[in-house]
């Protein structure tokens, strides 16, 4: 199973990747906890991405694209995998096709998640004050929504016009919403 997840920031999607992957035994690929594994460890990658990243902004396609590219082309995720965090905007898209036609690993679905603006914001909220991140202040969040609502968001068009796109009411109880994902995946595959 090869999907991508797909919604604001704040809409539960790693936590449901997370219970996608358990459950299909796929590998979970976040490209913002790459980042932040990088900019943990201070390597090269996490010293470049760092101020886009701190205010809000996208790393560029550049950086971004190859850290993707390396990432696919591992071993541990030949089973599956969920993207999580990635594509951001249409250039990104146009650099994953071309991965995934040049490895024959199609997607099988793109998974978006959707929810109302002021609960994002309550969600995003309380995650800064158990997480921590440097990028969870009110000001980085509003700039990360409007990169969100410009960028990202129109992709699901894309998706949509190609078949792909499952969308869910990322409202509810955790296990809820997995049932209900789950539920959509395998009746796509029946
Ligand atoms: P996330 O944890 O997915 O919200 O990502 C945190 C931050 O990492 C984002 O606000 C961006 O600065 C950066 N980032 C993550 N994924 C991407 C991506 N696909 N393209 C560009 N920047 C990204």
């Amino acid at each position: 199973m090869r999907l991508l997840i797909m919604g604001p920031q704040g809409v539960g999607k790693g936590t449901q990747a997370e219970r996608l992957c358990a459950h299909y035994s796929i590998t979970h690929i976040a490209t913002g906890d790459i980042f932040r594994a990088n900019i943990k460890g201070g390597t090269q990658l996490g010293k470049q991405a760092q101020a886009y990243i701190n205010k809000g902004q996208l790393v560029p396609d550049e950086l971004t694209n190859k850290l993707v590219e390396d990432r696919l082309g591992q071993k541990d995720v030949e089973d599956g995998w969920i993207l999580d965090g990635y594509p951001r905007n249409a250039g990104q898209v146009a650099a994953l096709d071309e991965m995934l036609g040049r490895l024959g690993t199609p997607l099988d679905a793109v998974v978006a998640l959707e929810a109302d603006r002021d609960i994002l914001l309550e969600r995003m909220a309380k995650r800064a004050q158990i997480e921590g991140r440097s990028d969870d202040n009110p000001e980085t969040i509003k700039a990360r929504l409007a990169v969100y609502e410009k960028e990202t968001k129109p992709l699901l068009d894309t998706y949509e016009k190609r078949g792909l796109l499952v969308r869910i009411n990322g409202v509810g109880s955790i296990e809820s919403i997995t049932d209900d994902i789950i539920a959509r995946l395998d009746a796509r595959t029946k």
